[in-house]
């Protein structure tokens, strides 16, 4: 039975799995990078160890160093999050050499997942449709040319090892295409040392839709449910909502089954997303599974009734699933904005700095998963994800209109956010009437809608946030200064 859990991570997500382990009597060890020093979940850890510098290399990349920590703290298994170690199965089989719960997959089954054309070949053979494309990865540019003429045009270049909407170019012609090689290989090079192309289809007006697989170590497996993640900016999602407004239950069956079919295929046990586009002729082509606990995954929850962490925990600890497929339901309607720091009008450059004052949002069926308290600081070095905003609703207008107010009570001071996008964009008829596609802020000229909106005042920061900031402000600054000095002192019982 797992007793200590190692947080591999940091942020949200770190603070998001330590609150089902305290739930649980789970005692919990956090680590830490020089820039992290302060953070949330540092404080929130049952212990927090430093790890080394800012840069993720040198700290939460740190694969020898967060062996040495799970070693010495007595940890018996390690959560990984999603982003850094979380889908390298070369962290996973180390664990699994030192008798260390790695709470995800097998490191095979990782390392099958995480390689997009051998993932690929594996659904062809479990008969699951995935996006046409080259049988295999291409060897050099000639041959994606003659792919690329065979297939038609336009086509994206993937590399294989991509992730996080990196290493994705899509091209139109020969000549974009050879300089698209180039582009791909060099950035998949310098992200992780490696370089492997495919080329697939584009296909155009997509939905993204994925679907929650679990699946326990003696081969039950279910689906729980679907979400629409097709509100996208640089092929990375920023508003996600389940249930799906053009997935029926005959379909969510359909692929459902196809989805369980999919763990099966490549052995994959615990929680993990099987991604796929829906054409508009309303077909799914399988694109990647992602083998962690996704961003997104509280929406899920808020449908399902389930903790997907303690889910996790159960199925690494050996314990069967306790449902079958026919026992689970899905109930409301829920919505995640992600909140991140950023200048949409920079074409959404991180913005980063401290936040001296914040107000998260908070009422019935609203849930804000954050790292956000008052006084603290957005770092350059990492993710530019600060909150998940999730609203539930009865229905999907509940959640939406729930959705909007909670994006007006939130104030975040010090950094440009994503939220006044999300005011625009869930007040456009096109987001109401669910005309979701990968492409929906250019082909609905959002970002224009959204100078017009902020030149009319038509959204704009909530009166109460700003005056509860204004007249806590002095309230906040003796705060900061006063965690300030406890933290120095808590600092020093950490070293
Ligand atoms: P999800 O599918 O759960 O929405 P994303 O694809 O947005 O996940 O990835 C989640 C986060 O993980 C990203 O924001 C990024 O920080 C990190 N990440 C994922 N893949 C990579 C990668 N290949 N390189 C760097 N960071 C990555
Ligand atoms: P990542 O590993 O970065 O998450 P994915 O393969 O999951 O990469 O693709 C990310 C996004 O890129 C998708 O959600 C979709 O918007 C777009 N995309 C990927 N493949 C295709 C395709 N064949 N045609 C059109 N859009 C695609
Ligand atoms: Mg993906």
């Amino acid at each position: 039975m797992i007793e200590k859990v190692l947080i591999a991570n940091r942020g949200e997500i770190a603070l998001r799995v330590i609150r089902t382990c305290q739930r649980l009597g789970i005692k919990t060890v956090a680590v830490y990078s020089d820039e992290d020093y302060n953070s949330m979940h540092v404080k929130k850890a049952t212990e927090a160890y430093h790890i080394g510098e800012a840069a993720p290399a040198k700290s939460y990349l740190n694969q020898e160093k967060i062996l040495d920590v799970m070693l010495s703290s007595g940890a018996d298994a390690v959560h990984p999050g999603y982003g850094f170690l979380s889908e390298n199965d070369d962290f996973a089989r180390l664990c699994e050499k030192n008798k260390i719960n790695f709470i995800g997959p097998t490191a095979d089954s990782m390392n099958l997942c995480g390689d997009k054309m051998r993932c690929k070949s594996a659904m062809l053979k479990a008969q699951v449709p995935t996006v046409p494309g080259s049988p295999g990865l291409v060897k050099d540019v000639e041959e994606a040319l003659n792919i690329a003429n065979k297939i038609g045009y336009p086509v994206l270049l993937k590399s294989v090892y991509g992730g996080g909407g990196r290493g994705i170019r899509l091209v139109t012609n020969d000549k974009e295409l050879r300089e698209g090689f180039e582009t791909v290989t060099s950035e998949s090079i310098s992200a992780v040392g490696k370089s492997a192309i495919i080329v697939e289809k584009f296909l155009e007006k997509t939905r993204h839709i994925e679907y929650q697989m679990c699946r326990d170590k003696h081969g039950n497996a279910v689906h729980l449910f679907e979400r629409e993640c097709s509100i996208q900016r640089r092929n990375q999602k920023l508003i996600e909502q389940t249930p799906s407004p053009v997935v029926d239950q005959k379909t969510r069956d359909r692929i459902g089954e196809l989805v369980v079919k999919a763990a099966e295929a490549v052995d994959y046990t615990n929680l993990g997303t099987a991604e796929f586009l829906r054409s508009d002729d309303g077909e799914f082509y399988f694109i990647e599974i992602n083998a962690r606990l996704q961003v997104e995954h509280p929406i899920s929850e808020m449908v399902s009734g389930l903790d997907f962490v303690k889910l996790q925990l159960d199925i690494a600890n050996g314990e069967p699933l306790p449902f079958k497929q026919k026992d689970l339901k899905m109930n409301g309607y829920a919505i995640e904005c992600r909140i991140n720091a950023e200048d949409t009008f920079l074409d959404f450059a991180p913005s980063t700095g401290p936040v001296p004052d914040v107000t998260i949002p908070a009422g019935p069926n609203v849930r804000c998963d954050t790292y956000l308290y008052p006084g603290c600081t957005v770092s350059p070095f990492y993710d530019s994800l600060m909150a998940k905003l999730c609203t539930w609703g009865q229905t999907f207008e509940e959640s939406r209109t729930r959705m909007l107010n909670a994006l007006n009570d939130f104030y975040i001071q010090g950094v440009e956010t994503s939220i006044p996008l999300y005011k625009t964009i869930l007040e456009t008829d096109e987001y109401k009437n669910g005309q979701l596609s990968t492409d929906f802020l250019k082909r609905f000229n959002i970002i224009e809608r959204l100078k017009k909106d902020l030149k009319e005042e038509k959204i704009k920061n909530s009166e109460t946030a700003v005056a509860a900031a204004i007249l806590h402000s002095e309230y906040f600054k003796s705060r900061i200064q006063n965690s300030t000095q406890s933290n120095s002192t808590w600092k020093n019982k950490l070293d």
